[in-house]
């Protein structure tokens, strides 16, 4: 059965800067939380949020006998301009290596995604252990920060003793991004898209780069 340390060093053969890897089921706390998030609309004008609820929440509902959900982060510095192609090529070399050394089956369905199915991404990397939601709503990796592209590759193999457990949110008492947010979109556990620039212009990221957890990252 395969280990997260066999994972760790195939992922990185292939240049995926981390990956974790949790238990496929029914995120249903996430499903509570979402649908009253929606209810309430805060989610502005994504309707497709409201679409395919189902699907979003369970990942079995998008590849029959899913097992295991391994999470994958690349960077923006190692993702290039188009992240979609550069992080799924690097999904597909995984499987491939996996294939070849017997952890899993080519899969009949698609079950790798970036961004392309409705797939609760950065819920599925807290899942998998690789960070937590930060008061700026993003996932931020303790030591890569915020500016990781997240892809996921669903298998229907178990694999050793998954992490099960979220990491811990760092952000402390910080409140930085809470107050450098120009549209007063956060709140101490709340983020209202209607009120967010960057669903408005798609230009604001402010609340990442005051993120302590960034510091690392000279400029984007
Ligand atoms: S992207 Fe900009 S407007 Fe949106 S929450 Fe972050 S700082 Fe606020
Ligand atoms: S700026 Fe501070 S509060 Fe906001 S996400 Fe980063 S660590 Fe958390």
């Amino acid at each position: 059965m395969l280990s997260l340390e066999t994972l760790k060093t195939l992922a990185s053969k292939v240049g995926i800067d981390d990956v974790g890897v949790a238990v496929a089921r029914r995120l249903d706390d996430e499903a509570t939380f979402m649908d009253q998030w929606i209810n309430h609309g805060l989610h502005g004008n994504m309707s497709y949020l409201e679409r395919n609820r189902n699907l979003r929440y369970d990942p079995g509902q998008l590849v029959p006998n899913a097992q295991t959900v391994i999470v994958c982060l690349l960077t923006y510095e190692h993702s290039g301009h188009d992240y979609h192609r550069a992080l799924k090529s690097k999904l597909y070399e995984l499987e491939a290596l996996l294939i070849e050394q017997g952890y899993c089956t080519a899969s009949d369905t698609q079950n790798k995604f970036c961004d392309s199915a409705p797939f609760l991404e950065r819920r599925w990397a807290v899942e998998a252990g690789l960070g937590w939601i930060g008061r700026n709503h993003q996932l931020i990796h303790p030591t890569l920060g915020s500016y990781v592209h997240i892809g996921e590759l669903v298998i229907t193999e178990p694999v050793e003793a998954p992490s099960g457990k979220s990491a811990q949110s760092l952000c402390g008492t910080c409140t930085r991004c809470i107050e450098a947010c120009p549209g007063q979109a956060l709140g101490q556990n709340e983020w209202d898209a209607r009120k967010c620039k960057a669903y408005i212009t798609h230009k604001c990221t402010i609340c990442q780069q005051v993120c302590p957890f960034n510091e690392h990252i000279k400029s984007i």
